[in-house]
Parts: structure tokens; C-alpha cells; sequence
């Protein structure tokens, strides 16, 4: 019997250790997360994404990415992701953080070796290869896309809630999530662009607009176009990029895209409350709640906008801001930071390795502004990166051609956001500044951890 209760004690620790040992010593916990994934099947009352509990509907199809000839978003973005873990995994040993040095000592002229192991996630599993479209168009009896949507859904079968990629990534509490995406068509040279969603602060411009006289509207849209926002995001060249401004925070604060002018919602336009669609701590209500009040109970009205709501405390917070407004590019907080930061690593990965010579590096574009999904409802730190153009030729050689230095270099990157990294000169603009994040506010904002706050009832 004594034998037999040591041998479970021997087992329990060695359980524990493998367990909690290495977990207890990760300080931080990155989210690497390739867009896309699944596929823009028929009928969107299956496959969609954005469901709306109060219509019991998909609002929305799924997105599934660009594409050019046989190169997919979905597919580069995953595996680019999948090799940049890899690189990171190493420091989950000792003889591991060796190897990272040394990968480190090609952008650092003294990288130490890494002192304690970082926690890595990939986001979703492997997508679907897209010879698999045509089997699975039009079917109605399998939820192919129920791994990749970004919100939450029912079950096909049993309507029970399941938690989408966003509620997914918020219940990991990471402190950095880095998004991977391909844009379809860009510059001509080929190019790099980061994808910010503003705080609160720069919607509300968007909501005294709505509310002020005729004089104070025009001093306003003159601003608007004197600021860094002034190559706002078009979905579409109907409206101007102020005019799009306008109705991107319309869909921020109610769900409603507006009318042209920007000035009332369009009642026919309800593309949802995306803060209801994710499982944490700032959603109005949970499914479970019946008789829901504010089922459909009218247009919205943005003079009254309740401000007492859970995820309206959250944007007007001090965490939301440092993520999203200012910081150290001017604007876009420390997600734009973090995603230039990135980029500039990716561009000085793939000069330091002779593969492009200075004037062939993928410039940085200015940030493409809107109310995306993941900055918006991701409760860490969000580095949004298009890491090129697909319509280009220089752009996707160099992905195809160069795809481990872009995941070396976004390890690397990485590594330099949590610890700070000395850079070593090189003779090209746009060098990484190695500054590291200030994590350590948000690790002990107002008493405990923002990051893990997520999950909780405020
Ligand atoms: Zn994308």
C-alpha cells in the first residue's frame, strides 16, 4: 500500500511538473493568428459568420481571403504563422534558447540568451486546400467553417453556443496577438501595411460630427482631413474616406451602417453588435437570456448612447487607449507599434540575410484604418499585419521565395516586443527601434492583470 501511494505521489509530481512547470514560468502568452482559414460556401444560413442571437442569423458570409492563381491568404498566412512558432517553440528549452540566440545574434549585436520560455498559440488549425471548394459548395448538412469563424455561433446540430476565434483567443488571456494577412491589390512595388482600429476617442470625433451645427461640422471634416485618418479605409469609392469614417462608427456604436451623409442609420443596413457576438465579460447579455428587451426595439439614437454598458466602460478605459490611440508612432497606440515594429524586423530580416538589396524591400504603408474585427474585440495587444499584395509579382516572389526569413523575422520581432532587443546598423530606413512593449501597465492596471480581466464580469 505505502508502495502504491508513492508511486501515485512520483506520478502526480511528475504530472504537475510537466503540466505547471513549464507553464508557471512563461511570463507572457503570444497568439499567432493567420487570417481566413475556411471557405465563402452557399447558403450563408449555414456557413456565414457574425451571428446575430437576436435574429437568430449569420449576418454576413465568411470571409475567406484573397486568392491569386493558386496562392491563397488563408494558406501563406497560416504557414508563414506555423514556422514563426516553430522559431518561437525554441525557447521552451534550455539547449532550445541557445539556438533562438543565435538566431537572435543576426539582428542584435549582443542578444542574451532567453531567460524563461514563451507561451505560443496558433490561432486556428490548418484551413481547407482549396481544391476542397467544390465538394462542399452548397452542402447543408456540415458546418465546414465552425473552426474559423470569428464569432460565435450555434452548433448545426444542437443550437448550443459555440465560442468563435475571437472568444477563443480572448480565453488564452495573451498579451499579444499578431494577426497574418495578404491584401489582394496594392501599390505596384509590392508593399507591407498595418490594419488599426482607433479607440474611442477618435470615433467620438465621428459622433460630435453627427451631433454639431453646420459650422462646427465643417471645422470638423477639415480636421478630419488634415490628420492622420484622412486615408480612412473605402469598401467601396460610393463614398469619400470621411463619408466612410462616418459610417464606420455608426457600425462601432449601433450596428447601423449610416445613410451617405453620414447623419442618420440606414434601417436596412443592421450588420449586428459584434460586442454581443463574442463570450466575455463586456457583452450586454448572454444567449441564455430571454424575452431580450432590446430585440430589434427600434433605430438607434446616437445622443443617448448608453455609456453604462460593460464594453463601452471597456473602450472608454485607459488600457483601450494606450492600445489604440498615441504611443510611439503618434497614432494607433501600441498595436501600430507592435505592427510596424514587426514589419520593420521583416524588412531588416531580409536585407541582413542578402536576400533583397535595400531598394527592393517592401516599403510600410500608412495604416489601413477601420473598425476591423479582431483589433476591436481582441483584449491584448493586436499587431494587424498585411504582409503583401497577392495582384503583385514582387510580393508574392518574395513570400514564396523568402517565406522562413518573414517567420524568422516575425519570431524575432516577437521577441523583441516582450524583452527589447539592441539592433545592430544597417544601412536601410525603417529599422526596427527595438523598444519593447510596456506590458507591465496592463499586467498591473489598477490592481490586477487587463489582459485576464477578459473573461470576468467587470
Ligand atoms: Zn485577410
Amino acid at each position: 500500500m505505502k508502495k502504491l501511494v508513492g508511486i501515485i505521489v512520483v506520478c502526480a509530481l511528475f504530472v504537475f511538473y510537466i503540466v505547471y512547470g513549464f507553464n508557471s514560468s512563461a511570463r507572457y502568452t503570444v497568439v499567432l493568428d493567420p487570417g481566413h482559414g475556411g471557405l465563402s460556401l452557399e447558403p450563408i444560413s449555414i456557413h456565414g459568420d457574425k451571428y446575430d442571437h437576436d435574429q437568430a442569423k449569420y449576418l454576413a458570409a465568411y470571409q475567406e481571403g484573397a486568392s491569386c492563381g493558386n496562392i491563397f491568404e488563408g494558406e501563406m498566412a497560416y504557414e508563414i504563422a506555423l514556422a514563426a512558432k516553430e522559431i518561437l517553440d525554441l525557447t521552451r528549452t534550455s539547449s532550445g534558447r541557445v539556438e533562438f540566440q543565435k538566431i537572435l545574434l543576426r539582428y542584435s549585436p549582443s542578444a542574451d540568451v532567453p531567460r524563461e520560455p514563451i507561451n505560443v498559440i496558433l490561432s486556428r488549425e490548418k484551413g481547407y486546400s482549396h481544391d476542397k471548394y467544390n465538394t462542399f459548395n452548397n452542402t447543408k448538412d456540415e458546418d465546414y467553417n465552425a473552426p474559423f469563424r470569428l464569432f460565435d455561433f450555434p452548433d448545426l446540430k444542437t443550437s448550443h453556443r459555440k465560442p468563435g476565434l475571437v472568444s477563443r483567443m480572448n480565453s488564452e488571456s495573451p498579451d499579444l496577438v499578431v494577426s497574418l494577412h495578404l491584401d489582394s491589390i496594392g501599390p505596384t512595388n509590392g508593399a507591407m501595411a498595418p490594419v488599426v482600429t482607433p479607440g474611442y476617442s477618435t470615433f467620438q470625433i465621428a459622433r460630435d460630427y453627427i451631433m454639431a451645427d453646420s459650422k462646427t461640422r465643417r471645422e470638423i471634416k477639415r480636421d478630419f482631413q488634415k490628420s492622420p485618418y484622412l486615408n480612412w479605409v473605402q469598401m467601396s469609392g460610393s463614398r469619400s474616406a470621411f463619408e466612410w469614417f462616418l459610417c464606420d462608427a455608426w457600425i462601432y456604436f449601433t450596428g447601423y451602417w449610416s445613410t451617405k451623409n453620414g447623419l442618420n442609420p440606414d434601417p436596412d443596413s443592421y450588420k449586428g453588435l459584434r460586442q454581443d457576438m463574442v463570450s466575455w465579460a463586456y457583452s450586454r447579455k448572454s444567449w441564455e437570456d430571454q424575452n431580450n428587451p432590446d430585440k430589434m426595439a427600434g433605430l438607434p439614437d446616437l445622443k443617448n448612447l448608453n455609456l453604462g454598458d460593460p464594453f463601452w466602460q471597456r473602450e472608454v478605459s485607459e488600457p483601450e487607449n494606450w492600445k489604440r490611440e498615441g504611443g510611439m508612432e503618434g497614432v494607433g497606440g501600441d498595436n501600430l507599434y507592435s505592427a510596424n515594429e514587426i514589419m520593420r524586423f521583416i524588412r531588416l530580416g531580409l536585407f541582413a540575410h542578402d536576400a533583397l538589396p535595400e531598394k527592393k524591400l517592401p516599403d510600410i504603408r500608412e495604416p489601413h484604418w477601420s473598425t476591423w474585427s479582431v483589433p476591436t474585440y481582441i483584449n491584448a495587444i493586436n499587431a494587424f499585419i498585411e504582409l503583401g499584395f497577392l495582384n503583385n509579382r514582387y510580393d508574392r516572389d518574395r513570400l514564396l521565395k523568402y517565406r522562413d526569413i518573414h517567420a524568422e523575422a516575425i519570431a524575432v520581432g516577437i521577441y523583441s516586443l516582450l524583452y527589447g532587443l539592441k539592433i545592430s546598423p544597417h544601412n536601410i530606413n525603417d529599422m526596427p527601434t527595438g523598444t519593447p512593449l510596456n506590458l507591465e501597465r496592463y499586467k498591473n492596471y489598477q490592481g490586477s492583470d487587463y489582459f485576464k480581466s477578459v473573461m470576468r464580469r467587470p
